[in-house]
């Protein structure tokens, strides 16, 4: 199957408009970069004064499936990208049939919103994940409870996010309350993966099929929240040349143009589940910024706009630090640190786990 637009025979000049759908956190640093590069950026998003609208050119505030809206940002954007993966998969398909360059492609957007979709298109590209069915009504998931061993995870299969619409559930007799819990949505049940520790690989794939992989990040959460990413992590290479080959197959069955941040949990002997892959710039890749000489944002420009990929070596060790609600209130003393890069969103309202900002500690690899 393919997803790939028609492709771009020369690269986008500077002064050319890049469309981001998608105003918070994200897009702010992907249209920062973009500007690095002489591009205009133009976003969409709802909400007005977002943080990307407030650094780009312009915003259009609208829905995110207003037609008249996606005709008008269309019109004057030569690229599209997105920065998150809840945007309407039908708006991104209906800038493609308007003949607007689109990276990522509808297909990508469609798989990552699904879960189902998503891990049927790992296992098939050989990518593992951990064993899973799919939840329609309480008769299935207490079939599913039969097959799948507990503990294990039910998860909503769209639109759940930062441990959002997910439950443990222990014993079969927790079926009822389970599926109550998760609002009686189609769900997918995972089988609980015995990680020993969670990694993440940031890669990209450009419209000439070239790709890039960043070396491997390890994650840590908190609260189904990521709180840490140390990069590059300390991995053996057989680790790193599975994550890597994990990171090819997935960018080319797709027929990927942009960036992908893929989640892995690393089992203890050498072999690596995917739990998810995001179409888009990544939280994990944050470290990026201060780590390497072509960032994960700037990354994502070239690819959609058809530069050359950036490199992606490191050239310093940085420990990614997310700070969530009040956490901001910290800035100052974070400031006056020598090791430490601090990226603020301008979020105005530091509400209880919200992600206002990171903190990247530099140290010499
Ligand atoms: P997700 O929303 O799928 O990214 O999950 C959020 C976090 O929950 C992950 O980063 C893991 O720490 C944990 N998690 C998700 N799925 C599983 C699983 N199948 N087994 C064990 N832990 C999981």
């Amino acid at each position: 199957m393919s997803d790939a637009p028609s492709p771009v025979s020369s690269a986008l000049a500077p002064g050319s408009t890049v469309g981001i759908l998608g105003g918070g956190q994200l897009g702010r640093m992907l249209s920062q970069a973009a500007s690095r590069l002489g591009f205009d950026v133009v976003i969409l998003d709802p909400e007005d004064n977002s943080p990307a609208g407030r650094v780009s050119r312009g915003q259009i505030v609208a829905a995110y499936d207003d037609p008249t809206a996606l005709n008008v940002f269309g019109r004057v954007c030569d690229v599209v990208t997105f920065e998150f993966e809840n945007v309407p998969a039908r708006s991104v398909e209906l800038l493609a049939e308007t003949g607007v360059r689109v990276a990522p492609g509808p297909r990508a957007l469609a798989v990552a919103q699904d879960r189902v979709l998503e891990k049927t298109f790992l296992n098939e590209a050989g990518a593992p994940t951990v064993e899973f069915a799919m939840v329609d009504d309480l008769a299935s998931l207490e079939t599913a409870l039969k097959v799948i061993p507990l503990p294990a995870l039910l998860k909503t299969r769209r639109e759940g996010y930062d441990g959002k619409g997910q439950v443990w559930i222990k014993t079969a007799k927790q079926a009822a309350a389970a599926w109550a819990s998760i609002g009686e949505r189609p769900a997918v049940l995972e089988a609980r993966a015995l990680f020993v520790r969670e990694l993440s690989i940031i890669c990209a794939r450009g419209w000439d099929g070239r790709t890039a992989v960043y070396p491997l990040g390890w994650n840590t959460h908190k609260g189904g929240i990521l709180k840490t990413t140390v990069a590059p992590a300390e991995v053996d290479p057989k680790t790193e040349r599975r994550a890597r080959a994990i990171a090819r197959a997935v960018l080319e069955q797709l027929d990927y143009v942009g960036v992908l941040g893929i989640e892995l949990f690393d089992l203890g002997d050498g072999r690596l589940l995917v739990n998810e892959i995001a179409p888009r710039v990544h939280n994990t890749g944050h470290w990026t910024q201060d780590g390497c000489v072509c960032d994960q944002f700037e990354q994502h420009i070239r690819a959609i706009a058809g530069w050359p990929l950036g490199p992606t070596s490191a050239h310093a060790h940085v420990e990614m630090t997310n700070l969530l609600g009040d956490d901001i209130d910290q800035w100052e003393k974070l400031a006056g640190k020598p090791d430490m890069r601090l990226h603020l969103y301008g979020k105005g309202e530091a509400r209880p786990g919200r992600k206002m900002a990171h903190v990247n500690r530099v140290r010499p690899l």
